[in-house]
């Protein structure tokens, strides 16, 4: 399976089948009211890694699905970042005023009970308190503070990954990686984008930010000497570079004829609306897209180097490779007459399906 396929059975082995997924784990609390679901897609190169997500779905199957989904993405991150980890999540059902220390710490408690098979971390509406709680419950919990032994705020490092997926697709591009004079647009300003425009600015990019905040794009135009734009106005931007660093599916029907750009490359997860219809359009107007999941991967391998006991100077070593993954996810798409996106799963599935033939034997 290579390309996201619509859901066409919706029941909810027929949902696991589809996204094949090893294990899912639903886990009920009558007492403090935890309903939570941990999505195990893979684990032939090593533990499910990736975060907990707490979201107040309009229904069971939409909590499952994005489960489903969100840790199908990571077991491709960790494959194709070359870590030895497979690809976890897990959803908490439940708005924000249900949190308690005892819903988290049995939470913490389902966690445990699955042995390191799956590591958590932080995500949507979890803070690192909730995580201090899980850690309290289990030992596999990663991504904490570096005041807890942890490797800290990973934006830094996802930043730095990006900025290198982004100067590999501007050479696939333009022939040269240099970004001096490169007009690029930045789409929020939030932890990633900032660090990412540091980058950008030392290299003499010409900058373009908007945030939903306006007094943030408005403060990040005034420290990178950028230019401010309203929200929707980004996409018209006459750019060489379109950076997504905000939300998701922002690569869509409305957007994308409207995109003057020859190269995206951004931290934001899931950029294209749907990878079978937009990911070939990139390649029909002649715009090289550096695969999401593979150059916002610092993060990950941050956290990873937490799990293996490295730091954040290896981190970054092992963070910098994203260049040379990026080229050789950007000549796979072309020898195969396919889009990147397709590229980059293909090369993360090539990944564990030859590491598992390593595996068979005891
Ligand atoms: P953040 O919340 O710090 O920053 C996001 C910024 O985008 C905010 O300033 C927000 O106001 C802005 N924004 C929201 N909606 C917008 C819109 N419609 N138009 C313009 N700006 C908008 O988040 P972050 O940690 O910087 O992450 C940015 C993206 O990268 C997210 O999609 C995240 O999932 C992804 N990502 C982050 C990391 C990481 O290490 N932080 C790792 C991998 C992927």
């Amino acid at each position: 399976m290579v390309e996201i396929q619509e859901m066409t059975d919706t029941s909810v082995f027929g949902q696991i089948a589809e996204h094949q997924h090893e294990q899912v784990v639903f886990c009920h609390d009558h007492e403090t009211g935890l309903r939570a679901i941990i999505g195990i897609h893979n684990t032939v190169l090593g533990p499910a890694l990736g975060g907990t997500r707490m979201w107040h779905y309009a229904s069971d199957m939409e909590a499952l699905n994005d489960v489903l989904r969100l840790s199908r993405g990571m077991t491709y991150k960790a494959a194709i970042s070359g870590l030895n980890l497979g690809g976890g999540k897990a959803v908490i059902i439940g708005d924000q005023t249900m949190k308690t220390e005892a819903l988290l710490r049995k939470f913490g408690r389902f966690v445990k009970n699955l042995n390191g098979k799956y590591i958590t971390a932080e995500d949507v509406n979890m803070t690192t308190k909730d995580m201090e709680y899980i850690r309290m419950e289990t030992k596999h919990v990663a991504g904490l503070p570096e005041s807890m032994g942890g490797s800290g705020d990973p934006s830094p490092v996802t930043a730095f990954g990006t900025y290198m997926g982004m100067k590999a697709a501007a050479k696939k591009a333009f022939g040269s990686d240099s970004l001096a004079g490169k007009r690029i647009a930045v789409q929020g300003v939030g932890h990633v984008g900032t660090y990412l425009l540091e980058y950008l600015q030392k290299e003499g990019a010409q900058l373009v930010v908007t945030d939903y905040y306006e007094d943030r794009a408005l403060e990040a135009a005034a420290r990178f000497g950028a230019r401010a734009v309203g929200l929707d106005e980004i996409y018209d931007q006459e750019v060489d570079i379109y950076s997504p660093c905000a939300l998701g599916a922002t690569i869509n029907d409305n957007t994308i004829d409207r995109l003057k750009c020859r190269v995206i490359a951004g931290c934001a997860n899931n950029q294209l609306k749907s990878e079978n219809v937009h990911g070939p359009a990139l390649v029909e107007r002649g715009i090289v897209y550096a695969p999401d999941f593979l150059i916002n991967a610092g993060g990950l391998i941050n956290v990873y180097s937490e799990v293996v006991g490295g730091s954040r100077q290896t981190a970054l070593t092992q963070t910098e490779k994203i260049y040379d993954y990026t080229t050789q996810v950007l000549n796979k798409a072309e020898q195969e007459q396919s889009h990147p996106q397709a590229a980059a799963i293909r090369q993360a599935e090539e990944r564990i399906a030859s590491l598992g033939k390593v595996k068979s034997t005891y």
